[in-house]
């Protein structure tokens, strides 16, 4: 029998998980991102400018972020939470829809104790971030997810957050209530629809290549070095929203919604923003 190899197996695996990738980034634009520094990047990740590719190593740290999620429910429930990972309506995760299907949101559970009903966020952070994070104040400390907690509760009409973070590097736990913070929701409301009427391409966080955020930003090409995003609809002038989160073309003679395929692969008569 031939010598089995373990590196073949992983060479395997990691092509699978190219090929399983989704060939088209997600339609709408996410709750999650909204508290993002910037808002332009934002707006290009749902305009699907140079969509973001994960390597297959990254693809792996997502679902073993997501796999940390049920063992910190049963330690909720172990204190008397009672926790709904999913929502009871649906049996589906929760999920949030707000302007016609134009933005979603998906919080982790909603849990109850001592008759508070709240969200419950669960995230998992290197050892670098999670130091951060227990300093003990979420709003300065990690504020995409404070507004993402935030816009939660707004979507469920609650007052409370719970926050649960833990170390992948040595299981450490942290937890920080939340609680609603008006001036934030009306921000991230603001901010939602301003990005959803948007005709051209927001101001950006700064003006300078060397600015720390713009440094690491996957979009610093197309906002200092004129790299042109990918041709698709969504990166072009005649898009528009339609109805149930769909997308139309105002220059198209045929009317009608355009499928995600159809969006992705744009057409000759693409406009560049
Ligand atoms: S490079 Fe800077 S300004 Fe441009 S999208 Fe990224 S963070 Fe925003
Ligand atoms: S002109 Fe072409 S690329 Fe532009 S929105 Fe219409 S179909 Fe899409």
């Amino acid at each position: 029998m031939a010598k089995l190899s373990g590196m073949d197996l992983l060479e395997e695996v990691t092509a699978a998980q190219r090929l399983s990738q989704v060939e088209h980034p997600r339609s709408y634009l996410g709750m999650s991102s909204l508290g993002y520094q910037c808002q332009r990047a934002i707006w290009f990740n749902w305009r699907w400018f140079n969509p973001e590719t994960f390597t297959p190593r990254m693809l792996r740290l997502f679902s073993r972020g997501h796999n940390t999620e049920q063992p910190i429910i049963d330690l909720l429930r172990l204190v008397d939470f009672q926790v709904w990972d999913v929502d009871p309506k649906t049996g589906e995760q929760w999920e949030f829809v707000a302007h016609d299907g134009h933005i979603k949101g998906h919080c982790d559970s909603v849990a109850e104790r001592h008759q508070k009903r709240m969200v419950v966020e669960i995230k998992t952070h290197n050892v670098n971030s999670f130091r951060l994070v227990t300093k003990g104040n979420l709003k300065l400390n990690k504020i995409e997810h404070f507004c993402q907690a935030q816009r939660y509760m707004e979507a469920l009409d609650l007052d409370l957050g719970l926050y649960c973070a833990t170390c992948k590097n040595n299981d450490s736990l942290y937890f920080e209530y939340i609680y609603r913070d008006e001036k934030t929701i009306k921000w991230l409301l603001e901010r939602e629809r301003f990005l959803l009427e948007a005709d051209e391409i927001p101001g950006g966080i700064s003006e300078k290549d060397t600015f720390w955020i713009c440094k690491m930003c996957w979009y610093n090409n197309i906002c200092y070095a004129n790299a042109k995003p990918v041709a698709n609809c969504r990166t072009c002038r005649f898009s528009e929203l339609a109805e149930k989160g769909c997308w139309k073309c105002s220059k198209k003679e045929k009317k009608g919604t355009m499928s995600l395929t159809e969006q992705w692969m744009g057409c000759r008569q693409h406009c560049h923003f």
